[in-house]
């Protein structure tokens, strides 16, 4: 360990700067999409089974819905432009702009060149949470998804029900591709009623038992034609292990809502980047 210098406290003590403002990022009318959604009705729904990952689409102007319908359970949330692959969610410039968790009013932001909002929180039941005593909170865009590859690295052994092989099973099932041809699509995800954080003395990143109960949701505004994957994880309420077959795991339901004619006046779906994209 190098010896700290003798201004090591004063280093430290330096104020933070937020990296990303928000006061110029372009906020949602959340108004207008939760009064569209009141008079919205149900138009498809789809099971996660556990342990399996489910593929469902909504249109620009939907809503979706993911519940808690049989006991305590945490999703990993895929997201892609339905009519473009290469366009998917940003795990880490969402985190950027959004910080480490995400609730009402935050956005899911696609990937470069596009780097738009695909969807837009609109009810959190599990908002009431906030920042626990431990630096945890639920929501998060900080950890990745649970893998094969991580597991077999740390623990040996081959397990294929983790949530990157169940997204990757459900998208090749949903295109017609090959798991090969499906794996590369799959992406850092939005850990959906997981409660995580990163310990204070280790830096490390850390999961709780999730505060989700049956009937608890997270719901979401279609910004752009989206095709989506969640895969109810292997870790249940992810409080002890998750990369095996041990935790007590349940479905997830995701319901798809269509407002009626002429709720959503006024709202465009987000354009593209506006930078020129010729990096000078
Ligand atoms: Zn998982």
């Amino acid at each position: 360990m190098i010896k700290a210098p003798k201004d090591a406290d004063a280093r430290r003590a330096v104020k933070p700067v937020i990296c990303y403002p928000v006061e110029t990022l372009p906020a949602p009318n959340l108004d207008l999409y939760q009064s569209a959604r009141k008079g919205a009705v149900k138009v498809s729904e789809v099971l996660a089974a556990p342990r399996e990952a489910a593929c469902f689409r909504a249109s620009a102007g939907q809503f979706f819905r993911i519940s808690s319908v049989e006991g305590p359970q945490v999703g990993d949330l895929n997201l892609w432009n339905a009519n473009d692959l290469s366009e998917r969610f940003y795990s880490g410039k969402s985190r950027a702009l959004h910080g480490t968790h995400l609730t009402t009013g935050e956005r899911m932001w696609s990937s470069f060149p596009q780097l738009r909002p695909m969807a837009t929180i609109i009810a959190d039941t599990l908002d009431w949470y906030g920042i626990d005593e431990f630096g945890g909170s639920v929501h998060d865009v900080i950890g990745t998804r649970c893998d094969p590859y991580t597991h077999n690295l740390l623990s040996g052994g081959q397990y294929h029900h983790c949530c990157h092989s169940n997204l990757t099973r459900a998208l090749a099932v949903e295109l017609g591709i090959s798991t090969a041809e499906a794996e590369p699509h799959v992406h850092d995800v939005l850990n959906v009623f997981m409660c995580t954080g990163f310990t204070r003395d280790t830096g490390q990143y850390f999961m709780k038992s999730s505060p989700v109960r049956v009937g608890d949701y997270l719901e979401f505004f279609a910004e752009i034609d989206l095709l989506g994957a969640l895969s109810a994880c292997p870790g249940g309420d992810c409080s002890s292990e998750h990369s095996s077959d041990g935790a007590a795991c349940y479905p997830l339901l995701i319901e798809v809502f269509e407002p009626a004619a002429g709720a959503l006046e006024g709202w465009q779906s987000p354009a593209l980047s506006g930078y020129c994209g010729t990096h000078g």
